[in-house]
Order: C-alpha cells, then structure tokens, then sequence
C-alpha cells in the first residue's frame, strides 16, 4: 500500500467494488479498503441476488434496468480479456402475485415509462405455469402460532398478476463481486483485506485520510463510506451522522432452503415468485432446492442490531417455520424438513428503504449506504452514479442545491441523484420494506 491515494473505498461488498471499478476509469488512483478476507465476502455474499426491476420510484426502477442490461451482458461489462470464471446470470422470469392492497398500478405506471417488459397474467395463467400452486388468497400473512394462520382461505388472489420476463437471479454474488475486482485492478483499483478502519481524520477543509486498527495512516482527499451494515458506524466516527435526515441501521434477516416438491422441477423449471399475498418471495437454489426470502410482513417482528458484529449468523426455527409454512400454502406438497437450513445476515437499511447515494456535510466524504436489502442487483449502476457524483463535487458541482444529473449508460434517462441525498424527506411512496 501506498501512503497517499486519490481515494479511499471503506468496504469492498458489490457498492465499494463498482464504486472502485468505475472511479478508477475516470483516472482516479482508488483502495479498497476491507475488514474481511476478499471482496464480497461482507452482506453481499448472503444476498439472494435477485434481478428485477420493479421498485416504487422511477429513479429505483431506472437504475435497476440500467444494470440489467450488465448483468444481461456481464463479460462486456466486466471488460477483461482473458480465462476468468464468470458469474451466471438465470434468467428465470418473475411472478409477482400482488396482495389486496398493493396496487399493481406503479409499477405498470413505471415499467411503461421506461419501456420495460412485463406481462399481466389471470389466475389461470399462474396456474398453468406453476400447475403445483394453488390460487387461493392466505392475506394478511400471520405467524404459525396464530390461531387463524390455519383458518381456510375464503378468497383467491387478486386477478393482476405481473410477469418480468427479463427478470431472474445471479448464481454465485461472491464470483460477480470478484469479477468486478478484477476489472478495476485492471484499470489500477488497489484492494487490501484483513484490514479494519478505525478512524477518519479531517481538518479545515475536509478529509485528510483513515487511520488502521494497527495504526497505520494512510491519506486520501476523497473518502467513500461503502461499509455495507458498518455504515451507521463509519458515519460516526467520520462525525456526520447528526447531520443527515435520513440515518441507516442494521436489521438482521433470515433466508431458508427447502427441497422442490416432488412435482415440480425448480431447478429446472423454477423461476422467481414475489407473493405479497403470503409475505414473502421465492426462486430456485443449487441442488433442486428452493430459497425462500420474507417481504418483511407486518407480523415480523424486525430485528435491530445493535452491533453488526455480534449478530446470530444461524437461522432459528422460529422464522424457518414462519417462512416456510406460509409457503407451503402456496404449494401444498412442499416438503419441509425438521432441521432448518439457511443464512441469517444483515440489511443496512435507511428510514424509508431508499438508499442514499450522496456526499455529506464533510467535504470529500461520500455515502453509499442504506441499501436495505435490495440494492445489490443495482450495483453496476451505483458504481457509474457514485463515481459521476464524487467527479462533479470534486470539480466544485454543489450537489446540494444542484444534484448530479447522470445520464444512464443503457436507457435513455437522465437519473437526478438527488433523489438519494441524506437531506430529503421521507419518500413515503416506499413500500417500507425490502421491496424498496
Ligand atoms: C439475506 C439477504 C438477501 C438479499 N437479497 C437480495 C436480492 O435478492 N437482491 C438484491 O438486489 N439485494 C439483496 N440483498 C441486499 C444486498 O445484498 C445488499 O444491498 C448489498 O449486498 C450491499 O452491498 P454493500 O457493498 O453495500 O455491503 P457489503 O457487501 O456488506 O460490504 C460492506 C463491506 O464493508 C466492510 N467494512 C465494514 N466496516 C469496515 C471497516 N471499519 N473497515 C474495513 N471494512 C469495513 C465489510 O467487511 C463489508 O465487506 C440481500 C441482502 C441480504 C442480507
């Protein structure tokens, strides 16, 4: 490691990766800076990596169908030459199975906007797609030790059914995160591991550089909180977490894995279903297997942490049975085993589950944070949006009263970055959840 470097990435999970990837294009000489053993080996490496894009604001859902367009042609985005294994993008399709109350309506509004494919099933179209489901409504999702959690349906769901066909999951977030690595050192990126930041130092007119757990100092002008869960953490000690509007914090969450019914193929079949009329999401796994997510159901009761390193890394029975069960309504020959296997890891969520891609009140101190379960298939965008925002404060842009307006590299549409700043109010079109 040199002792000076343009810029310091605090975190090298799918954000501080892209991030890197992308400055060091524009010729900025960039470290990754990280606690644990390889790039993406933070949240990221327990992400379920789901590729969709229907999200609540049109900048959310404009980012997610930039970045597609990378994961869709991933060795051109990745732009090495040579033998790497890369990651595998599935792309399964997704059905999204609206509850009562979720109008379909957005997201119809936002994908014909920006010109995204998407289909409108019946009932009897899901059916025949997933011939092992069954179409009756379990709203609102409850918890197996509620009483009525075993009540029999008395409604089907609703008759607007969405259908992404470009949507679908990447196999390995580990190797895509390495991938990225690999192109920016490349293009010069410079990335160490086993190293933890300790503090932030700053002076009169701005950041001066971190300062490592073994105390060694290393400078930079520009510093970039990429710290995933930590970041909360990092805002404190960087002194600018009291001045923002909006604040992020760690929420553990939980992933399960049960077997494929004996009547359906997921592995080779399967595709994603979001099914907001039992709270939660599914896709196929390796091995036939299936991973089945939770939307965050207002029975869930959410688990802050205090400390993002000492969270439960093991899944409880509790929440395998809650997951599970409710899935198990959707598909009555689901098999679920006694012992529960899954991950258990944490989202840094925000107020409002919008991420905040901005600078802060610390000149040359930037934040990519607050990603809330949600962002890592938007991490190809994050990278070009991050980097063109820090370019135009560098080059005296007040983004604070002028945001950065980036032109996206695949559709045409000028994303105003304002939309992420620390400062805004709540966006209260968010659905509140890892939906975003
Ligand atoms: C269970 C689960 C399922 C998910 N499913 C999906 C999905 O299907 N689709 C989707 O798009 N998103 C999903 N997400 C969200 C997605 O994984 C995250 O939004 C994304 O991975 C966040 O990336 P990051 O780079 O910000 O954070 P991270 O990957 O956590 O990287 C931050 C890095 O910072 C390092 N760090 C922290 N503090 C310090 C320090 N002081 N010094 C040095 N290094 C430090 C950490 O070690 C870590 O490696 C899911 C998340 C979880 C937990």
């Amino acid at each position: 490691m040199k002792p000076t470097y343009d810029c310091i990435i605090i975190g090298a999970g799918i954000c501080g990766t892209a991030i890197a990837y992308e400055l060091s294009r524009l010729g900025y000489q960039t470290l990754n800076l990280d606690q644990l053993g390889a790039a993406g080996h933070g949240s990221t490496s327990n992400t379920c990596a789901i590729i969709r894009t229907h999200y609540s604001t049109l900048e959310g859902t404009a980012i997610a169908y930039d970045s597609w367009f990378d994961w869709h042609s991933w060795r051109d985005y990745i732009d090495v030459a040579g033998t790497m294994t890369l990651a595998k993008f599935h792309r399964t399709g997704l059905i999204n199975i609206y509850h009562k109350g979720h109008d379909p309506g957005t997201h119809i509004r936002l994908h014909d906007e920006l010109g995204i494919p998407y289909e409108i099933w019946t009932r009897e179209q899901l059916l025949a797609r997933m011939p092992h489901f069954v179409d009756d409504s379990f709203y609102p999702p409850r918890r197996p030790d509620d009483p009525l959690f075993h009540e029999p349906s008395r409604e089907k769901i609703s008759d607007t059914i969405l259908f992404y066909p470009n949507d679908g999951y990447i196999n390995d977030p580990v190797l895509s995160v390495q991938n990225i690595q690999h192109a920016a050192e490349s293009k010069g990126a410079v990335f160490r591991f086993h190293t933890k930041v300790t503090a932030i130092r700053s002076g009169n007119s701005g950041v001066r550089g971190v300062t490592l757990a073994d105390g060694t100092r290393i400078d930079a002008p520009i510093l970039v909180n990429a710290a995933g869960p930590h970041s909360a953490e990092i805002n404190q000690i960087a002194g600018v977490a009291h001045k923002m509007n909006i604040q992020t914090r760690p929420l553990r969450h939980e992933v399960h894995f049960v077997p494929s019914p004996a009547t359906f193929n997921y592995e080779k079949d399967g595709l994603v279903v979001g099914d907001g009329d039992l709270g939660g999401y599914h896709r196929p796994e390796t091995g036939n297997m299936i991973l089945v997510g939770s939307e965050d159901p207002a029975c869930d009761e959410r688990e802050w942490i205090a400390d993002p390193d000492t969270y439960d890394p093991d899944v409880t029975q509790a929440q395998y049975q809650a997951q599970t069960y409710r899935l198990a309504k959707r598909i009555p020959d689901l098999q679920i085993p006694n012992s529960p296997k899954g991950i258990a890891d944490l989202y840094d969520v925000s107020d409002d589950w919008i991420p905040i891609y901005d600078k802060s009140d610390l000149s040359g101190f930037y934040l990519s944070i607050g990603t809330s379960g949600n962002q890592y298939k938007n991490g190809p965008a994050i990278g070009r949006l991050m980097a063109a925002l820090i370019d135009a404060c560098e080059n005296g842009q007040d983004h604070d009263t002028n945001p950065v307006q980036v032109p996206l590299r695949h559709i045409d549409f000028k994303l105003n970055t304002g939309i992420f700043s620390r400062n805004r109010e709540i966006i209260q079109g968010s659905t509140f959840s890892v939906l975003g």
